[in-house]
C-alpha cells in the first residue's frame, strides 16, 4: 500500500528502529513506547486491521504470535512477563491501519494502559 507507513517501513523506505525480519514480518521498536519494551509485530503483507485477514489464512495470525512469543523471549521479558495487543478500528484504538501486534513489558503493565488506548 503506497500511503502506508507501516507498509513502507518494511520495505525499507523509512528509517525505524528493526529488530527482526523474516520474508513475512518485521518487528520494530515503537516510536512512542508505552513501557521500556515497546515492540511491534508487522506481517508485510498489508492487512488494514485484523478484521481484515480472511478465515482461510489462520497461519497469518498464528504467526505472528509466535512471533511476539520469540520477540519477548529475547527481549529477556519472557519469564518475568509481557502484554500482547491488537488494536482494532477507531474504538479499539487503532491509530495506524495495517495490523500489528504491540508487545509490550520490562515493568508491571498497568490497568492505566489499558484505558489509553495504546
Ligand atoms: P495503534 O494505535 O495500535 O494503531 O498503534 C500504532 C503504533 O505505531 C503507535 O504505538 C505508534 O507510536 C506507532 N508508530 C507510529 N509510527 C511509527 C513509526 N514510524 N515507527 C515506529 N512506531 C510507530
Amino acid at each position: 500500500m503506497e500511503n502506508c507507513i507501516f507498509c513502507q517501513i518494511a520495505q525499507h523506505k523509512i528509517p525505524t528502529q528493526l529488530i527482526y525480519e523474516d520474508e513475512t514480518a518485521i518487528v520494530i521498536r515503537d516510536l512512542h513506547p508505552l513501557a521500556p519494551i515497546h515492540l511491534l509485530v508487522i506481517p508485510k503483507q498489508h492487512y488494514a486491521s485484523l478484521n481484515e485477514v480472511p478465515e482461510s489464512e489462520p497461519e497469518t495470525l498464528g504467526k505472528l504470535l509466535f512471533l511476539a512469543r520469540k520477540m519477548a523471549i529475547e527481549q529477556n521479558i519472557g519469564e518475568s512477563g509481557y502484554r500482547t495487543v491488537i488494536n482494532t478500528g477507531a474504538d479499539g484504538g487503532q491509530s495506524v491501519f495495517h495490523l500489528h501486534i504491540h508487545v509490550l513489558g520490562g515493568s508491571r503493565v498497568g490497568v492505566d494502559r489499558m484505558t489509553k488506548g495504546l
